[in-house]
């Protein structure tokens, strides 16, 4: 199988939604903060497709039984190996990071450029420089195995504590017949 930016994401906020994610139990399609974040991606930088080029690059498992890698980036510079993302989210995140760093090692290992990543927040006026060094590439490393293994498990793990479920798209999938 191959891990891709939003798995990796879920990785980081809840290893129970990754796991459900990667096993083809969808909700995101339900959900209006998903529809949010790509109208926000999609209309305030409208002129964005004539600057910057849409990428999907993979990286293939190294052993037959181990994990590819695939990243759909909608917004690269090719010219300054910049990788932009856009986020609805008025509050930052670590996983907002990870993604852009996941971006960026899926490009380095193909030979392409890849210098920082920017990370713009509309609600919140605000942008984020992202870099990849040794120590941010090496904990992207073991991110990935522990989330490859995860994702090979036949078990779902366990919830989180339902204050921290509020806004998933899982919510009803995991709580419903709960108290
Ligand atoms: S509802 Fe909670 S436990 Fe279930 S997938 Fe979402 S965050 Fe994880």
């Amino acid at each position: 199988m191959h891990l891709t930016a939003t798995l990796l994401n879920y990785y980081l906020i809840c290893h129970r939604k990754m796991w459900l994610h990667a096993h083809a139990i969808r909700m995101e399609h339900t959900s209006d903060v998903v529809y949010e974040g790509k109208l926000i991606g999609e209309t305030t930088y409208p002129q964005r497709a004539e600057r910057y080029t849409e990428v999907e690059i993979s990286v293939e498992p190294d052993v037959p039984d181990g994990i590819g890698l695939i990243a759909k980036i909608d917004f690269y510079d090719p010219y300054n190996g910049v990788v932009h993302e856009v986020k609805k989210s008025a509050a930052k995140e670590q996983a907002h990071v990870a993604q852009v760093q996941f971006y960026m090692y899926v490009l380095r290992r193909n030979d392409i450029k890849a210098e920082y990543g920017i990370i713009e927040y509309p609600k919140l006026r605000q942008t984020e420089r992202v870099e990849l060094d040794e120590e941010g590439e090496s904990d992207l490393k073991k991110w990935i195995a522990d989330a490859s293994q995860i994702i090979g498990s036949e078990r779902c793990p366990s919830l989180l504590p339902k204050s921290k479920c509020k806004s998933c798209s899982y919510f009803d999938f995991c709580w419903s017949g709960e108290v």
